[in-house]
């Protein structure tokens, strides 16, 4: 099937599936592969849910009127959303970094729904699949499309750019994270750096923080900037107070003060991000100001939650080397003496990371704390005096025989490690 014939039947039915268990009647169902599994093997169970066609790409499982017969089904996903997103003549934003990409997207997210009808990465779709499916869900009364891109190696983001064509892009930052996959800290520049190229190719807008000096050098060439930071930019602002919600405090762009409901103060240029990328589009300062009062993290990033007597900061999303540190020492400089800090092990890091978690330690050092509990991964292998577990739920067990009281908790470590489940042990 050619790819005007596919899209027909995706303007039929636009809602596209992948997991035979979310499907509805009427989906489109693209019989991806993974490495445990063939997609083609549900295509039968896909369309006894109601599916309205089955997208395959092994002839073996042709049903005839009911299946669509692809080369590659993954392929034909991709090709199918650059194609729709060549029909939308409107801005695309694309965002990237190693830290605080989703975080950002959504404050960008709760800022332009203000006044545009605005389509946007769901959760954390970010990835070879969730690109196109994002772009896949945009329909015709869309004014503004934000799309997510992560990537833990070279060539990665290049490749989601000519997905999505993006007339906007926007890295946060280039930390220490993917370090495995990207080779160092300059290969993850390098990797990022792919979304400038596709805004130098496609005369494109950056929007840039412009703090950090790399980004200045990573940025050269591209025709329109728009500025962001603590001293010089379109918007400025800084960190009034952190505790426990940021504060910002602006001199340029807006005026006055902003109170975000977001735990850490690492969460600054993230809100600089936005109210630049709003004021870019128009929005006016006031409904700015609300949309970021408004937000609310609500999936274990930078959420502040109230157990018993206690308070936890719930960070256990993700971690790595950038920001562990960041969240370390914003804990730090909070009030409170009971401080409990409970971390998790940070995954693919490579050669560095027994240096990397190493270090971590060194940043736990230099502060008191109540209680420290490590969890998991390198975090074992390292001389340290602080406790150490295997899994979360030992760590959630030691904590529940602490039974602390007017304690503020740090829960943070990579995705594998779970941290979040420590909080259930807590009464
Ligand atoms: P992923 O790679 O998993 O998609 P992400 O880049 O989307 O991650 P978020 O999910 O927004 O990032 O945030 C994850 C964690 O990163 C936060 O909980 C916080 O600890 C940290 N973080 C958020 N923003 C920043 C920032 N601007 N700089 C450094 N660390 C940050
Ligand atoms: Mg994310």
């Amino acid at each position: 099937m050619n790819m005007a014939d596919l899209y027909q039947v995706y303007r039929q039915y636009p809602s596209v599936q992948t997991d035979t268990r979310k499907l509805k009647a009427g989906d489109l169902f693209f019989a991806l592969k993974g490495p445990n599994f063939n997609g083609n093997l549900f295509a039968q169970q896909a369309l006894n849910s109601g599916a309205a066609f089955a997208v395959i790409d092994e002839a073996s499982y042709v049903i005839e009127g009911k299946t669509i017969l692809v080369p590659d089904v993954l392929e034909a996903l991709q090709a199918l959303a650059l194609h729709h997103r060549q029909q939308l003549d409107i801005p695309f934003l694309a965002i990237t970094g190693s830290n605080g990409k989703t975080t950002t997207k959504e404050l960008i997210h709760a800022v332009l729904s203000t006044t545009f009808r605005t389509y946007t990465t769901e959760g954390n779709l970010n990835n070879h699949i969730g690109v196109p499916l994002t772009i896949l869900k945009i329909r015709e009364d869309a004014q503004m499309a934000v799309i997510e891109m992560g990537a833990n190696h070279q060539k990665e983001i290049a490749s989601y750019c000519r997905i999505a064509l993006p007339t906007h892009g926007l890295i946060t930052n280039c930390g220490k994270a993917h370090l495995e996959g990207f080779g160092g800290v300059e290969g993850v520049r390098k990797g990022k750096g792919e979304l400038y190229d596709a805004l130098r190719a496609g005369k494109g807008t950056a929007f840039a923080m412009w703090d950090y000096d790399y980004l200045h050098s990573m940025s050269l060439g591209i025709d329109h900037i728009v500025k962001y930071g603590t001293t010089e930019g379109d918007v400025v602002g800084s960190v009034l107070q952190s505790d426990p919600f940021l504060q910002v405090q602006f001199t340029s762009g807006l005026e006055g003060m902003v109170n975000t409901q977001l735990v850490g103060a690492y969460n600054l240029p993230n809100v600089l991000a936005a109210v630049a990328v709003g004021l870019h589009f128009g929005v006016t300062p006031e409904k700015i100001r609300l949309a970021l009062e408004g937000y609310a993290p609500s999936n274990s990033r930078s959420q502040l939650v109230a157990k018993g007597s206690n308070k936890i900061i719930l960070d256990a999303y993700n971690a790595n080397p950038s920001s562990m540190k960041l969240a370390i020492e914003n804990f730090a400089k909070l009030a409170g003496d009971n401080k409990i800090l409970l971390l998790g092990a940070m995954a693919e890091l490579g050669e560095e990371s027994l240096a990397e978690h190493q270090q971590i330690i060194q940043t736990i050092a230099q502060y008191s704390w109540a209680a420290v509990a490590l969890v998991g991964g390198d975090f074992q292998k390292i001389d340290h005096s602080y406790q150490r577990f295997d899994t979360a739920a030992e760590a959630g067990a030691w904590l529940a025989s602490l039974d602390p009281q007017n304690s503020t908790l740090l829960v943070k470590g990579s995705r594998s490690t779970g941290m979040e489940k420590v909080v259930e042990y807590l009464k």
